[in-house]
């Protein structure tokens, strides 16, 4: 009896304590998620020609460069190049494909990770995470280039399996689109984009989160796909990707409010 009595106070003191825990952990997520939100939700329309005159950007930021492949050279002729476009000012969307072979020109895997990014990134990309770290926010790299192939794969794997529920290969292919970059479409493979930490919506919730939406524009990365712009990305609300633009421009689209795509239109539409 007394035995008994003693276990079932230990299960109430065990109830008291996780209860206790959830709350103040819910209450520390809770106020993230508010902080972050409103910085997000603060977005304004794409900037005015006015706003534009008064504070051009330094260089200019445009549509994708195509980095052609020997065995592309037939199509050269109708590729535009502009020469003022480099390599981390480029889109990379459904209307912006990449050949299948294009790739980074030097790969740079992360310490201690079996990620690898454009070697061009990978310091600022370093600064980052250490300046996360400091602040208690530690990010580490999920995902970073990814090859032609494999986005073949992962989305064909996502089309079959639309398929085998009953839609057709036209319908799946839209739907996988929203989640799953299509081959030569995701940014993954300029070796440009970086995926944080777990690939779930629960990462909107971290202070990893929070730091990299107020920080992120500083080392020259952006949210590339924020909340409720999916009819000017084409693209799902991703909280882990965060895409290399530079700080300049990431800095402008942080100031503006606005993505990739209508910062492109910007600069291009004036
Ligand atoms: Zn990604």
């Amino acid at each position: 009896m007394y035995n008994k009595r003693r276990t079932s106070t230990k299960f109430l003191l065990v109830i008291v304590v996780f209860a206790l825990l959830s709350t103040s952990a819910y209450a520390f997520v809770s106020a993230d998620k508010t902080s972050a939100k409103q910085m997000l939700a603060e977005r304004t329309p794409i900037p005015s020609t006015e706003l534009y005159r008064q504070n051009p950007p330094s260089e200019p930021f445009g549509s994708h460069e195509r980095t052609l492949c020997s065995v592309d050279v037939v199509a050269a002729t109708e590729v535009i190049q502009p020469a003022d476009i480099s390599w981390y000012k480029q889109l990379f969307n459904q209307y912006n494909r990449v050949e299948s072979c294009f790739s980074p020109p030097v790969l740079q895997t992360l310490q201690g990770s079996h990620v690898s990014v454009d070697a061009r990134i990978y310091e600022p990309l370093n600064q980052m995470m250490a300046s996360a770290r400091a602040a208690g926010a530690t990010i580490w790299a999920q995902s970073g280039y990814r090859p032609y192939s494999t986005q073949r794969t992962l989305f064909e794997n996502r089309v079959n399996r639309y398929i085998g529920r009953g839609y057709s290969r036209e319908q799946a292919e839209q739907n996988t689109a929203r989640w799953i970059a299509a081959p030569g479409t995701s940014e993954h493979q300029s070796g440009l984009a970086i995926d944080f930490n777990c690939i779930t919506m629960a990462f909107e919730h971290t202070a990893a989160f929070q730091w990299l939406v107020e920080n992120a524009h500083r080392y020259g990365f952006i949210l590339r796909y924020p909340p409720g712009t999916t009819h000017i990305t084409g693209v799902n609300y991703e909280p882990w990707h965060f895409r290399y633009v530079g700080v300049e421009h990431a800095s402008r689209m942080q100031e503006y409010g606005v993505t990739l795509e209508e910062y492109v239109k910007w600069y291009f539409g004036r």
